[in-house]
């Protein structure tokens, strides 16, 4: 992994900057201020960083570079150096922990921290369009990680945090950081996330009895008869929730192996890195420079406050 970071854009601020440059200004320079395309000037000289623009728009004539209103606004952390963290991130499958990203990079490990948690928000997908539609099939299912604050660890789990994961075969994927797998808490999230004409398959709990009603089909596997699923003789339809546990899987190591001390607080920001991670995956046709490509585009416009704002 240390080879890729031989590109220039990881080790020197200019390359980084017009690399970002050509990828969130691919359609034209956007003033982030009035939102004119194409209407601006580079202010040179030596007064001037480079990468500084000037809109020529009458009303506006405001200053602006490509970080305005992205992540990367105001950091002391080197332009190239938040590129580097972003690319290992979305290299490694199972994820990076800050202490590695930290060694490579040679800053602190507080800053470190930081940097990839905002790149994290980053990651977040927003008020999206749904999932699934007619045609296709979406696994439903949860599962357990880490402890709450301040609960005792009891057989069973209680005491444990509850994600709740949608994924389309064949597509992404999208998890949810959720109270409890009560009813109550887990079906607003499966209707306001799917397309009515989704073929959705769960297991036999009952907190999703109901989804026979809602959506176009409803499968649900007993495991405790059918260890492995069936398939469904009329349609041809492998019915398991192989899909999901695969994902599971990824995600589980990867927490355990990179992200031993994840608080309450933080799940939801790791839940988006391994969901855009596996949307973003190389069986879709998406590989490591287009991931980061993708992840780029999605970082415009985010901010984060956190009590540190300046890293
Ligand atoms: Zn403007």
């Amino acid at each position: 992994m240390s080879a890729i970071l031989q590109n220039p854009i990881f080790t020197d601020n200019d390359k980084a900057r017009e690399w970002l440059e050509r990828r969130i200004w691919a359609a034209g320079r956007i003033c982030p201020h009035c939102g004119r395309i194409s209407y601006s000037t580079p202010l040179k000289g030596e007064k001037h960083r480079p990468g500084l623009y000037q809109c020529n728009d009458a009303k506006c004539r405001e200053q602006f570079t490509v970080t305005v209103g992205t992540v990367f606004e105001r950091s002391k952390i080197p332009l190239s150096k938040w590129l580097a963290a972003l690319f290992l991130m979305v290299a490694s499958k199972k994820g990076v922990s800050a202490h590695q990203v930290h060694r490579m990079l040679g800053i602190s490990y507080k800053s470190t921290w930081f940097m990839m948690h905002r790149l994290r928000e980053a990651m977040r997908q927003g008020a999206l369009a749904p999932m699934g539609g007619a045609g296709s099939i979406v696994e439903i299912d949860e599962t357990f990680i880490g402890r709450k604050a301040g609960m005792p660890i009891k057989r069973g789990t209680n005491h444990k945090h509850v994600v709740l994961t949608l994924v389309e075969r064949g597509g992404s994927v999208r998890s949810f950081h959720v109270d409890s797998v009560k009813k109550e808490d887990v079906l607003p999230i499966i209707r306001a996330n799917l397309d009515r004409e989704t073929h959705v398959i769960t297991d036999e709990a009952k907190r999703y009895a109901q989804l026979g009603d809602e959506f176009a089909k409803h499968d649900a596997i007993d495991y405790s008869r059918e260890e492995y699923g069936y398939t469904d003789r009329k349609t041809g339809v492998n019915v398991n929730t192989n899909t999901i546990e695969g994902y599971y899987s990824i995600f589980k190591r990867g927490m355990k192996g990179v992200y031993q001390h994840c608080s309450e607080k933080h799940l939801h920001r790791y839940l988006a890195e391994f969901d855009f991670r596996y949307s973003n995956r190389s069986a879709l046709g998406c590989e490591d420079m287009e991931r980061a490509d993708r992840m780029v585009l999605g970082i415009v416009g985010k901010r984060l406050t956190y009590r540190r704002p300046h890293i």
